[in-house]
């Protein structure tokens, strides 16, 4: 007899003992659900806030990457490319790809340029160039 059959009979018994048995039944299945219930509810709850935790942390890298970035900037609008005195000469370093475009760097700043946007100014010889010679 399995447990549906079981129930079914027992459900349409007279016997008060037979009652009472399915009444506690009932009881523990209700209290097993609530059970359930809560467990599923601390489980929505943990997962929300690691969630509220993650997006938190999200956003407070984000709002460093920008303080950086702007700090950064600042910092290469600050720069005037060249070495210290009594020298002055360019501080710009760079390297050819190999398509033979050159990329330039400020030893200082980092502010980079491709090709011909390094100003006049800030030029160097080109074999100070790295990289294939054209
Ligand atoms: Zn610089």
């Amino acid at each position: 007899m399995d447990t549906i059959t079981a129930l079914q009979t027992a459900s349409s018994s007279k016997d008060p003992g037979v009652q009472a048995a399915l009444l506690k039944l009932l009881e523990k299945q209700a209290e097993l659900a609530s059970l359930q219930m809560d467990e599923l509810q601390e489980t929505r709850g943990k997962r929300a806030e690691a969630i509220r935790i993650a997006k938190v942390m999200q956003e407070g890298t984000i709002a460093d990457e920008k303080k950086k970035a702007i700090a950064v900037k600042n910092h290469q609008a600050g720069c005037d490319h060249r070495k210290p005195a009594p020298s002055h000469e360019s501080a710009i370093a760079g390297q050819r790809d190999h398509q033979g475009v050159a990329h330039f760097i400020c030893q200082y700043c980092a502010q980079e340029w491709t090709g011909g946007e390094l100003p006049l100014s800030l030029r160097i010889p080109g074999d100070r160039l790295g990289g294939p010679q054209i």
